[in-house]
């Protein structure tokens, strides 16, 4: 059970209803509509953002008032504490922060500040994520008891997030810090992709992360895509594993003629590993060196944890 009231409840159940009732064609429109719209608040942010202003408040970005909370805040205005960070949460929804820090990310560099590959993450989190502009980090976490509410706390005993922030690499915000209240549309969308998988994506238009660049549909793609460049950064790792069916062995020669016409020819090794007979290929395909690393919430960051389990 979410810890939320009775009318909470029914509206979210309402929402999800409502999601469930749709057929393709109306799902079809809804989501172009709402394509529309955020490529319309984009484009403004992306004017105000490229002068030093805010498109939300619309005062510089460099400004901090603490009459006007606002989510470039999270950019560290001169100013802003950490404690500032709750009245963040409490006047936006987290999907509007994450998508404001996900566009915020994507000024400086494509995807790669965005590490929202689940398999770098610790696992079974609702929410696991690092974003980073210039010497900026967010991490953000939600667990299923972070959702749910913790059940016996006394200030932590409702559907709520973890935010960690670090400035320079140091750290700025803890992830144990706050405990920051999802407001009842973002529980309402959790709730519709959990009983609608098949129907619900979360997605983040122009915010867009590793996760949308490497993914069951665009593995193929990546594979056999031609590199751009051989110097200068790399947003993806190929991971080749080649290993001899029982009997057979490949000779070094073979390997080596193999590097030398992925590198001549522009390609991935893995796009060529099928040239070597009597061998079979795997290839794990992951975020590169350019990518940001997710900073893990851990027990660590509780104190000591026990050791009995
Ligand atoms: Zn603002
Ligand atoms: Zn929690």
């Amino acid at each position: 059970m979410i810890n939320i009231s009775a009318g909470d409840q029914q509206r979210i159940d309402d929402y999800v209803a409502r999601f469930e009732q749709m057929n393709d064609a109306e799902a079809r429109a809804r989501h172009e509509e709402i394509i529309a719209k955020t490529e319309a608040e984009y484009a403004e942010f992306v004017r105000a953002f490229n002068e030093g202003d805010c498109y939300l408040c619309h005062h510089p970005i460099a400004s901090f008032s603490t009459q006007r909370p606002c989510l470039h805040w999270l950019l560290k205005p001169k100013g802003f504490k950490k404690k500032h960070i709750v009245e963040v949460a409490n006047h936006y929804d987290f999907f509007q922060l994450q998508s404001y820090l996900r566009w915020v990310a994507n000024q400086q560099a494509f995807a790669t500040n965005i590490n929202d590959l689940s398999e770098e993450g610790t696992g079974g989190k609702l929410v696991e994520l690092t974003i980073r502009y210039k010497n900026l980090e967010w991490s953000l976490s939600c667990g299923e008891t972070d959702f749910r509410g913790h059940e016996h706390s006394q200030n932590a005993n409702f559907p709520h997030y973890h935010l960690q922030m670090r400035l320079d690499g140091r750290p700025f915000i803890d992830f144990n810090d706050y405990h920051l209240r999802f407001s009842i549309q973002d529980i309402a969308r959790f709730e519709a992709k959990r009983r609608l998988p098949d129907k619900i994506r979360h997605q983040f238009p122009f915010g867009w992360g590793m996760s949308d660049v490497i993914n069951e549909s665009t593995l193929e793609a990546l594979i056999n895509a031609k590199k751009e460049n051989d110097d200068g950064g790399e947003a993806i790792s190929f991971d080749t594993l080649i290993v001899a069916d029982e009997g057979t062995t490949i000779s070094g020669e073979q390997l080596y003629e193999l590097f030398e016409k992925a590198k001549r020819e522009k390609v991935t090794i893995a796009s060529l590993a099928s040239e070597i007979p009597n061998a079979s290929v795997q290839v794990a395909v992951g975020a590169g060196p350019d990518v940001v690393e997710q900073a893990p919430r851990t027990a660590q960051n509780r104190g000591k944890k026990s050791t009995d389990s």
